[in-house]
């Protein structure tokens, strides 16, 4: 097992080229195989080989620090070694840095984009990797399947000291986020935000600024943040997703996320940074 440093840098590619050892994280199910001791989830490839573990698939994933990482996945009846468990991503959320996170976030995709693209929607029959590419080949119609990514606008809309948090129907109790909904295809991401935000609460809003954007794997959502500001209309939930929204001044705000958690409680952090200044 290694030791992840929080300035430790990830870089996503799709052919090894090195000669450096490699280093593993393993998977099983969308859970990831952790230490007890340390709830890291990085192995040495060394380590493993002398575990008891069975793997199927193992997809190269990038470097971490320079050396090749690679995924594998476990068996389903698999042994997994002493001092180890499997954890759901969820549970890692805001625990492990972000070198760490992206790791975990491109390994689920990539695990289940494999497995949702065996056989060719064309002709049926299997699909393989591509040699050079990351992409499920099929020869029939050069058919190439990429993994998918689903883009995402997630806006916080203010007016002045207020800020516009709903309730989502599947939210615990007294818990409220920003706004957020999938681009459309054939949309841009601002005319997704004008849309999103007048079907879910029935209010317009001017001067979109981009924020930044997270990685957030359930199941492949790239959410795009933004802030926006209020023009008109009084807030009306829609009933299906959002069943309840209000105006929240930035001294009394309700249970939001948090910046180390996920984009929403970012965008909430740095507008009562700009409120306090
Ligand atoms: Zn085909």
């Amino acid at each position: 097992m290694i030791t992840i440093k929080d300035n430790f840098v990830f870089i996503p590619e799709n052919i090894n080229t090195s000669s450096e050892t490699n280093v593993t994280i393993v998977l099983r199910n969308q859970e990831f195989l952790t230490s007890k001791a340390s709830e890291y989830l990085i192995f040495e490839e060394e380590d493993l080989k002398w575990s008891e573990m069975e793997f199927q698939d193992k997809q190269f994933i990038g470097y971490l620090d320079n050396r090749p990482c690679f995924l594998a996945e476990l068996t389903q009846d698999s042994l997994i070694s002493e001092n180890t468990s499997l954890t759901p991503l969820r549970n890692l959320l805001g625990k492990i840095p972000d070198s760490l996170f992206t790791i975990c976030s491109r390994s689920i995709q990539l695990s289940d984009w494999q497995k949702n693209n065996q056989f060719c929607g064309v002709c049926g029959s299997k699909m393989f990797n591509h040699e050079t590419e990351r992409a499920m080949f099929c020869e029939c119609n050069n058919v190439m399947i990429y993994p998918r990514i689903s883009p995402c606008v997630i806006v916080l809309v203010t007016n002045g000291e207020d800020l516009l948090l709903a309730h989502n129907k599947n939210f615990p109790g007294t818990f409220y986020s920003t706004l957020a909904g999938f681009i459309e295809a054939g949309e841009s991401a601002e005319s997704a935000i004008h849309r999103e935000i007048y079907e879910e609460v029935k209010v317009t809003v001017k001067n979109i600024e981009y924020f930044g954007s997270q990685s957030w794997p359930f199941p492949s959502q790239l959410m795009l943040g933004y802030h926006a500001e209020y023009l008109e209309g009084d807030i009306t939930p829609d009933g299906l997703e959002i069943d309840k929204a209000d105006w929240f001044n930035y001294k009394e705000l309700p249970q939001v996320p948090t910046g180390n958690i996920s984009i929403s409680g970012q965008l909430i952090e740095s507008y009562l940074a700009k409120l306090s200044n």
